[in-house]
């Protein structure tokens, strides 16, 4: 079986139209968005990586982030090797491509011990496809399988399908089976489902706590628990922490919904969707300028007068990373006739930024690790702020007691250690879309 792939830069949409999706037939595919975390947004770094080596192809899919990919580049290039991006999941084929057992999986166990950092992976050889998740679990990956009715392969057994949440599996029809487990690899071919483990000792679990707070959609299971519920029960714990004496509890959509419905029921205070989110545009926390990122926050929600004038509202959001988004909402809510804004959000104040794979700006960007919580009260114009704590946040997570979470992007607290990127340096421009 030949692999072949279809890359490009934009939206899903835009790039996988109908026709390319005809000529893409197979027994086996897989697919990624990338967000990018480390790496140039360069149409070289767009996943899935396929490449040719002695022995056949592969093809690789990486969410998260190596930290030590740029010590394993230097150590390959010595070695004779040749990347052709700067993305840290190339350093993941070429450590393949160098590998000398005789089974696939064997060589993905072993090579996967000198990666550090998060990832879940996904590999694909002519004949199977090996899916495998960090040690320490920081990025989801799940284990599903279509159902009957929705499709099975030419033997007429069941499809495995693998994502890193479950709300995939709704849209195609497939039953969430389990997680992958941190530290595993799973071989999947015509033979079945095969558990391996990373080679060398275990470590301890560090689930990324921003996947619960915003990442994830809400619609999917974490494990056993659902996001929804999660998100709930952090509004429901911040109304206890920070109550405020208002009318009307209205969510920074989409973001902010499930919390302040928490937030809205704990506190015994009517909710409202007071802000309508246009769905026609982006995301504004990644535009690059600040002042398009101002612009994007105004294009993207409205507040609804009606419900807004003359009363006392709090607005609760899942996080307040640069301050942009909740400065405006302020503003916008003030020039509708609200009386007092109250802001409260669902995490505790952002300080650090992420090194596993979440995009946060760096220090000087992150407004709580600049200013204090007067200061950032004054920046946003918010009669109070309040942040849920830590420990509140654990709780309502059910983690009181075990810790399992990786926190860092609030507490400091660094799982794994990390080298700090050197400059980027620029790539040859490449072709858009490449077919092989
Ligand atoms: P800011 O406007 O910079 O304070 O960012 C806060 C808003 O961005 C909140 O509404 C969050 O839901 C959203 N947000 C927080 N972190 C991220 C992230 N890593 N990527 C995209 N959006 C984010």
């Amino acid at each position: 079986m030949r692999l072949r792939t279809w890359r490009g830069m934009g939206l899903v949409v835009d790039v996988f139209d109908e026709d390319t999706l005809d000529r893409l037939s197979g027994r086996a595919a897989i697919g990624h968005v990338r967000y990018s975390t480390a790496g140039d947004s360069d149409p070289a770094n767009a996943q899935p990586l396929a490449v040719r080596h002695g022995r056949g192809q592969l093809a690789v899919a990486h969410n998260g982030n190596v930290v030590n990919a740029h010590a394993l580049r230097r150590e390959l290039e010595d070695l004779g090797s040749i990347f052709s991006s700067n993305a840290d999941s190339e350093v993941v084929v070429h450590l393949y491509a160098r590998r000398k057992e005789q089974r696939v999986v064997d060589r993905v166990c072993r090579l996967l011990a000198r990666l550090e950092g998060a990832y879940s992976l996904l590999l694909m050889s002519e004949e199977r496809l090996i899916v495998a998740r960090d040690p320490h679990g920081f990025r989801p990956l799940m284990l599903g399988r279509l159902t009957q009715e929705e499709g099975t392969d030419e033997g007429g057994e069941a499809a495995w399908v693998v994502a890193s949440e479950t709300s995939a599996f709704d849209l195609v029809g497939a039953e969430m089976v389990r997680a992958i487990e941190p530290g595993e690899v799973v071989s999947i071919d015509h033979t079945g489902v095969h558990s391996h483990r990373i080679e060398g000792p275990d470590a301890p679990r560090r689930f990324c706590i921003f996947e619960d707070i915003y990442f994830a959609r809400p619609d999917s299971m974490m494990g056993s628990r659902s996001v929804y519920q999660s998100r709930e029960q952090l509004g429901s714990r911040l109304a206890d922490e920070h109550p405020a004496e208002a009318d009307i509890v209205i969510p920074v959509p989409d973001s902010g919904n499930t919390a302040a419905l928490g937030f809205a029921r704990r506190a015994g205070i009517p909710f409202g969707m007071g802000l309508v989110r246009s769905h026609y545009v982006g995301r504004t926390f990644i535009e690059p300028q600040q002042s398009i990122r101002h612009f994007g926050v105004k294009l993207k929600l409205a507040p609804v007068r009606s419900l807004i004038q003359g009363k006392r509202v709090v607005v609760v959001d899942d996080s307040l990373v640069r301050g942009t988004t909740s400065h405006k909402i302020v503003e916008m809510l003030r020039r509708v006739g609200a009386r007092e804004v109250h802001l409260r959000i669902s995490a505790p104040p952002t300080r650090h930024p992420c090194h596993y794979g979440i995009d946060m700006p760096s220090y000087g960007e992150l407004i709580a690790n600049n200013k204090s919580l007067e200061e950032i009260r004054a920046h946003v114009g918010c009669d109070s702020l309040g942040y849920i704590s830590v420990k509140g946040m654990l709780e309502a997570l059910g983690q009181a007691r075990e810790r399992r979470y990786c926190d860092a992007c609030f507490t400091g607290d660094y799982p794994v250690a990390f080298e700090q990127a050197p400059k980027a340096e620029p790539l040859p421009l490449l072709q858009p879309s490449s077919r092989s």
